[in-house]
């Protein structure tokens, strides 16, 4: 499966609107991989191209990546940063799956243009822990603990497991500690480097979890203009055993 990373930021993006912090200031001057648009990824499964979250930035990137084939929409949650482009796809001229929690596509539905949400997209209820089976592979959404009802992404495909974390604190319910068990692929939100961040797993924490979790591969993404500027996270990440940091366009194999 191909795996691209379209948006890498975190909630507010790099640079940050109106911020003129050294890391801000690098990202507006410099552009490239220091830039981060909100997070989005594209899953290409047999046969079924899986777009995960609608930001604010979707257009763009997509645009940008040339991407033209989309199946399926997941939405791990409400918040802005991963929805807020999800009013893009009224333009989107082919039909589209749109796989979101029923208790997240009401508060959804609440929003001012809501009502055009069944025209965006045929929804497709999810359930924490039970599996969504396509012929080819399979995905579970998993609850996290985030300030909103939130959900990873467990993906089976081809004797290849690939967990994506989402938005979460650093603790996790035993239940998504075994779907992480041995995963071929590890993709953690990671806004800040290090700890003290009770709100959110840091980047020191993820590959804490990775090891942890016998996992061969870590790849941190969703990350804000606290943490490190993306050039500085590389050169860490050089010294740790199989950690990739995200850029936006970057393209991976599992
Ligand atoms: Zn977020
Ligand atoms: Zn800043
Ligand atoms: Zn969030």
């Amino acid at each position: 499966m191909k795996i691209q990373f379209l948006g890498t930021g975190s909630a507010e993006g790099i640079p940050v609107i109106g911020c003129d912090c050294a890391h801000c200031i690098r990202a507006r001057e410099e552009g490239g991989k220091l830039t981060k648009r909100r997070n989005s990824v594209l899953f290409s499964l047999p046969g079924y191209e899986l777009l995960l979250d609608t930001p604010p930035d979707i257009r763009a990137s997509l645009a940008q990546s040339k991407i033209l084939r989309i199946d399926g929409i997941f939405l791990t949650h409400a918040h802005y940063d991963h929805t807020g482009g999800l009013e893009e796809f009224l333009y989107w001229k082919r039909d589209l799956d749109l796989f979101v929690e029923p208790g997240v596509y009401e508060s959804l539905r609440r929003e001012e243009w809501g009502d055009t949400l069944p025209d965006i997209a045929f929804h497709c209820p999810f359930h924490p822990g039970m599996a969504v089976r396509f012929d080819g592979f399979f995905f579970t959404p998993f609850a996290v603990n985030h300030p909103v009802p939130c959900f990873g992404l467990a993906i089976y495909e081809n004797d290849h497991k690939t967990i994506y974390t989402s938005d979460t604190r650093n603790w996790f319910s035993h239940y998504a500690y075994s779907l992480m068990d041995g995963a071929d692929l590890l993709i953690v939100n990671t806004p800040h480097f290090g700890p003290p961040h009770e709100d959110h797993i840091t980047s020191l924490e993820a590959v804490e979890l990775k090891e942890r979790m016998g996992v061969n591969r870590l790849v941190l993404t969703h990350c804000n203009h606290h943490n490190l500027p993306h050039d500085e996270l590389e050169e860490w990440a050089q010294g740790q055993d199989g950690v990739v940091i995200a850029y936006d366009g970057l393209e991976i194999e599992v």
